[in-house]
């Protein structure tokens, strides 16, 4: 096995960060959006790779959320949803963060996370005359992470939910607002009746559900960690005041090996204990990953007491009681839930799974280690020499027999080499070349990602060589 070239923890935090930014870009992962155009702040696409990274990581979410759960179903609700649900969660009056803008560079920055640059920790309930002092007091000691200098505005609240014109023809876009959602559990909270109603469902149950969320961030710099637009992972079970706490140890529990078996290295990995709690808050962890910027939240467990359904049982007027079946006792259920983004899920995953390695004197290879159920592309088959019509025919009906069962690749450009460093770079488990003793054994050679050992197989061996590797992966 060749040593890692480089130590990661010891790396330059901005070099990591670009090579990774700079790696997904040229293979194919994330494409910064409408780049001919010059861009579009804090939006991100993802590319060929990106995206069948990004569908292997909620497969293995809904796996372990859904699948493998007896006590837990899923949702698909609609993103646009009645503007009142806003109002009933808080998000309209107290969905924002405190801004200060420096008046130099003009850059918009959050408060918060200046004065925690410095220690100094700001109360999420603080209000914005609060906050202000709060700046006011220490704002002499920070300066502007872009030009250097030191001169804020005054603290702004700044709403993060995002407002759209639907059913509004005027050219007034205050009034009547519908908003883009800025989480999707309020669709699981709003559908928890129906769920209830139409599945053979007993608390404690849970509710899971994949989905876009918007937000009105003003700092997303920091590639696909914080963007406008992305995708959430939640899940929110419902259960008796007094199974919460125990429900929700279980959860964390599940949570932090979940992480363990997606590859991630339990150094880089680290409990945030929520110390200022909102007020309904029984208790709040995340779990930090310790991307190329520090350690920062991958996802927030919460166990958020009966806040969510009481609210929208006020604001609805439908009574969202839970009347137990053995005891006919009724009460509101509460809530403990799993959030985690599938942006920042992807960002922990090639971090972890970026390698350079000196293979000889003089040459380094970059490669993506992904654990074998996430990698894009789980084999790529080449025919030894592109110009040779029977070893293309040979590797063609072996990829076309393959491709059923897995993503692969064929290629039969350039030299062998270059073929290799390719895959190596997209994190590709398995190369399979076609030569001239394919043609006479009716055998190929099986070049593994991680030890680049090469061994050979017998062509009608291959998919179940290939289906035992890849399920019994070590790293899973
Ligand atoms: P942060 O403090 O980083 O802004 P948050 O506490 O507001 O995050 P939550 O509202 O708890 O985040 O959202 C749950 C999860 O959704 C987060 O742990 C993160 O994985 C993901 N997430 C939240 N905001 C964003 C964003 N702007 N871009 C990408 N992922 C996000």
């Amino acid at each position: 096995m060749p040593e890692p070239l480089i130590n990661l923890t010891i790396k330059k935090i901005m070099d990591l960060m670009t090579k990774i930014i700079s790696l997904c870009k040229r293979r194919g992962f994330v494409f910064p959006s409408s780049e001919i155009y010059g861009g579009f702040s804090a939006v991100y696409d993802l590319g060929p790779y990106g995206v069948e990274l990004a569908n292997n990581i909620k497969k293995e979410w809904w796996k372990v959320m859904v699948q493998e759960r007896e006590d837990i179903v899923g949702l698909d609700s609609a993103i646009f949803m009645h503007p009142k649900i806003w109002e009933a969660s808080g998000h309209v009056s107290g969905f924002a963060d405190p801004l200060t803008e420096c008046k130099k560079c003009n850059g918009r920055l959050r408060v918060d996370h200046l004065l925690e640059g410095i220690n100094i920790f700001a109360d999420e309930k603080m209000t914005e005359e609060e906050i202000n002092q709060l700046f006011d007091k220490h704002k002499g000691e920070i300066k502007c992470p872009n030009c250097g200098k030191n001169d804020w505005t005054k603290v702004k609240k700044f709403s993060l939910l995002v407002k759209a014109n639907l059913g509004n023809f005027t050219d007034d876009w205050s009034r009547d607002p519908v908003y883009l959602r800025g989480e999707t559990c309020q669709g699981i909270y709003v559908n928890y009746l129906n769920v209830l109603d139409s599945n053979r469902v007993k608390i404690p149950f849970g509710i899971a559900q994949i989905g876009k969320a918007f937000r009105n961030e003003i700092t997303a710099r920091q590639f696909i960690f914080r963007t406008i637009e992305f995708e959430q992972m939640e899940m929110q079970y419902f259960c008796s005041p007094a199974q919460e706490m125990e429900e929700y140890e279980k959860l964390r529990q599940n949570r932090w090996q979940y992480y363990l078996n997606l590859g991630i290295s339990e150094k880089n990995l680290k409990w945030h204990k929520h110390e200022n709690l909102v007020f309904y808050a029984k208790e709040a962890y995340d779990i930090e990953y310790n991307f190329p910027f520090g350690f920062k939240e991958l996802e927030g467990i919460h166990a958020r007491g009966n806040y969510d359904l009481s609210q929208h049982g006020k604001f609805s007027g439908v009574i969202l009681d839970y009347a137990d079946p053995k005891t006919k006792k009724k009460y509101i259920p509460h809530i403990i839930e799993s959030s985690v983004g599938v942006g920042r899920t992807m960002l922990a995953v090639l971090t972890e799974a970026f390698n350079e390695e000196q293979v000889k004197e003089g040459e380094i290879r970059t490669v993506l280690k992904f654990p074998a159920r996430l990698a894009p592309i789980k084999a790529a088959v080449f025919p030894l020499l592109g110009n040779k019509p029977e070893l293309a025919e040979k590797a063609r009906n072996i990829f076309n027999d393959l491709k059923k069962v897995f993503q692969v690749e064929f290629d039969d450009s350039g030299n062998i080499g270059k073929r290799y460093r390719r895959q190596d770079e997209i994190g590709t488990l398995y190369c399979i070349t076609i030569d001239f003793e394919s043609l006479e054994k009716n055998t190929v050679t099986v070049r593994d990602r991680d030890t680049m050992q090469q061994e050979r197989v017998n062509i009608t061996e291959l998919k179940q060589f290939l289906t035992d590797k890849i399920t019994k992966a070590s790293s899973y």
